[in-house]
């Protein structure tokens, strides 16, 4: 009989374990205790990590050999036959399955499962180049995949549908749309959810329910829910913040996208058909579809492209520590309402959309000059869909400009004022935004024009930022503010 097929925890999906090349093997789902311990995290990660491999080997029956190990190597020793496997998602697990390749535990390591695009032609398009820019490298995707495309053309007559993308959130308290598909936990969960917390691992956050599809059908569940009811009004709103709308338009897919139970070009063609059968805009389609085939892609390509060394990178020399707050996800700490929901949402959820991640927690963290590695390691074990290869990109490169512009034009920051127009969290809190020296000054506010100060050399020589830097120097309270945020304690 054929090796047996090993499948990682982020790789449970059908077109995983039920493509033709795999049909007639057994299939080794192994939990790694040390994996588990090293790793630590959110603990609603580790939830739906071990709830997704035990439903699948409920779903597989006999197929399955399920091990609870000390560690992988142990558990694929005693099993005492070589399996096939697909190249995991980070580069240390692949330079350790490659190590038993070579100690001939492994007979041969498939490509990557997840991702419409190889890595083998994302390194022929990528050529020698040394910066990106999501635009090119999407319109590419959209040409390859042939994704709301006509002919050569892109649908609608353009690539990009962002100014329509931009609403700050209407002016009630949730958008009154169907809510997301929820999962009702069983008897698997019960038993993770014991296992966890008999577990000697130090995880993140709240346990609590179960928010996240895990297995084959509740992700074409959760899928059809948001295509169906929800995808129509996610462009609109999508960088919107509703204090009490945590979900707002979002799809809540980028779980099962992570672990593999959805493949992306599945989701987009969900998606583009939506469109063609007049059910959505195509603006709503084109903001989501570019998250999915583009940014998504991008960051897993440039994960293994820009290598080991790119969350070493300071470019702007921030050294501060992660303050205790936000490291505990302490949002009782927190005077400013923004940053206090949003560490809240962390902690209870594991998950906060892509606005609070950038403007809020991003932001606050490149105007701190909070060390960019230890925030990178910190949004990969907060957060759900936080994997190794996730957030390299997205916080050294894309929210603290880390890597001095390899694949972003600017720092994403801004004062409060932003933050007041995109969300309905200002007007509760006890800072002002509109006011930047004083015991109510934002510190968004304030942390803008300081980050400004500190950058002015970088941020002035930039033609997207220059502007930033004439304003400031046009500040008359600049001293008094510089002062102030130097001994800031407290947010
Ligand atoms: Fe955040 Fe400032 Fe608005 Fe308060 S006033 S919620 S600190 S942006």
């Amino acid at each position: 009989s054929p090796e047996p097929l090993w499948i990682f925890g982020d790789q449970l999906g059908r077109h995983v374990h039920a493509s033709a090349d795999h049909a007639d093997r057994e299939v080794v789902l192994i939990e790694s205790r040390s994996a588990f311990a090293r790793k630590g995290g959110h603990r609603q990660k580790a939830h739906l990590l071990l709830s997704g491999m035990r439903h699948l080997a409920d779903e597989l029956g006999d197929r399955v050999q399920y091990w609870q190990a000390d560690g992988y190597r142990d558990a694929l020793t005693t099993l005492g036959r070589p399996v096939v496997v697909h190249e995991p998602s980070s580069r240390a697990a692949s330079r350790f399955v490659h190590r038993l390749a070579d100690e001939g535990l492994v007979a041969e390591v498939l490509p990557n499962p997840s991702f419409a695009l190889s890595r083998s032609d994302f390194a022929t398009w990528a050529g020698d180049a040394d910066s990106f820019r999501l635009e090119a490298f999407y319109r590419e995707q959209r040409r390859r995949f042939s994704v709301l495309m006509d002919g050569r053309e892109p649908s609608g007559g353009k690539w990009n549908f962002d100014h329509e993308n931009r609403d700050p959130p209407p002016k009630r308290s949730t958008l009154g749309i169907e809510h997301p598909w929820w999962p009702t936990e069983d008897e698997i969960d019960a038993q993770v959810r014991a296992d966890l917390d008999a577990m000697d691992a130090m995880f993140v956050g709240e346990d609590g329910p179960r928010l996240f599809a895990v297995t084959h059908d509740e992700a074409r569940s959760a899928l059809r829910t948001f295509i169906d009811h929800r995808l129509a009004t996610f462009g609109r709103w999508e960088d919107a913040i509703m204090s009490d709308d945590w979900t707002m338009s979002h799809s809540l897919l980028s779980v099962p996208l992570n672990l593999s139970l959805l493949h992306p070009l599945e989701v987009v063609h969900a998606a583009e058909e939506a469109v063609r059968a007049n059910r959505v805009g195509i603006a709503a389609a084109e903001g989501f579809i570019r998250q999915i085939l583009g940014w998504r892609e991008f960051v897993w390509h440039l994960y293994w492209h820009f290598g080991a060394d790119y969350t070493a990178q300071n470019e702007l020399g921030a050294h501060a520590p992660l303050p205790d707050w936000f490291r505990d996800l302490d949002a009782e700490a927190v005077t400013a309402r923004c940053l206090s929901e949003t560490l809240a949402g962390v902690r209870d959820r594991g998950w906060v959309h892509h606005i609070p991640r950038l403007m809020v927690l991003g932001s606050h963290a490149l105007q701190r000059g909070y060390d960019p590695a230890a925030l990178t390691e910190w949004f990969r074990a907060s957060f759900v869909d936080g994997f190794d290869w996730v957030m390299p990109v997205n916080v050294i490169g894309m929210s603290q400009h880390a890597d001095g512009g390899l694949m972003a034009t600017k720092p994403y920051t801004s004062g409060g004022a932003y933050i007041s127009t995109m969300s309905d969290l200002c007007r509760d809190c006890e800072y002002d935004p509109k006011k930047r020296v004083g015991d109510d000054a934002c510190p968004f506010t304030a942390g803008y024009w300081w980050f400004t100060h500190r950058h002015q050399d970088m941020l002035g020589s930039n033609h997207r930022t220059a502007r930033a830097v004439s304003s400031m120097r046009r500040l008359t309270d600049l001293e008094a503010l510089v002062e102030q945020e130097e001994h800031r304690e407290a947010f």
